[in-house]
């Protein structure tokens, strides 16, 4: 079914909305907590919404907006928890090229020039020919001249320098960079 036909009114507070800021509303950004409280991702109300729709998860905590469907008032949650623990194995928290470029400032890591996203790839500072992982560890932010300069080898052996070892971002951070404006997310975040 079409949300426009789903939630044809549209509240915030007690004051109805146009439709832009109802999509606005369902794009806001939600963390996601494991079943042990441990936040794991963010992703959009929406999605967060489905997930409690489901009963994949509770609302933990709820932002200032509802949204009326089926002439009820939802607030759109700001925070969800899972209800099954879901393993998480280190290496695979939510790698993004986004986020790799966002924690290397937008520059390449070996000469240092800041260029739009666009003109930047990523790169694996251990080739993945030699079974380099794609990791918040083993990926750099990096412009095409140097990636084709490094080819398949490893920074040493190419005689480049890294501006600074890649590290994991954690999700303190990443909330950080994301500029998201909640509050609620605080006591949920370590690091
Ligand atoms: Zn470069």
């Amino acid at each position: 079914m079409a949300e426009s036909t789903t939630f044809n009114r549209v509240v915030v507070g007690s004051t109805p909305i146009g439709l832009t800021k109802f999509y606005m509303s369902l794009n806001r950004l939600c963390l996601v907590l494991n079943a042990s409280y441990e936040a794991i991702n963010v992703t959009s109300a929406r999605r967060a919404l489905t997930l409690v729709f489901k009963g994949a998860a509770v609302v933990e905590e709820v932002s200032a907006f509802t949204i009326r469907a089926a002439k009820i008032n939802v607030p759109v949650p700001s925070v969800v928890r899972l209800m099954k623990y879901r393993r998480m194995p280190r290496q695979n928290r939510a790698v993004s090229r986004k986020g790799i470029l966002l924690r290397d400032g937008g520059a390449c890591q070996y000469c240092g020039a800041r260029l739009p996203s666009g003109n930047l790839t990523l790169d694996h500072v251990v080739p993945r020919s030699r079974r380099g992982p794609s990791t918040w560890e083993n990926l750099v932010a990096c412009c095409f001249p140097c990636n084709n300069h490094k080819g398949n080898r490893t920074p040493q052996e190419a005689g480049m320098t890294l501006a600074r070892q890649p590290r994991q971002v954690s999700l303190h951070a990443r909330h950080k960079l994301l500029a998201a404006d909640s509050r609620a997310w605080d006591k949920y975040l370590f690091a």
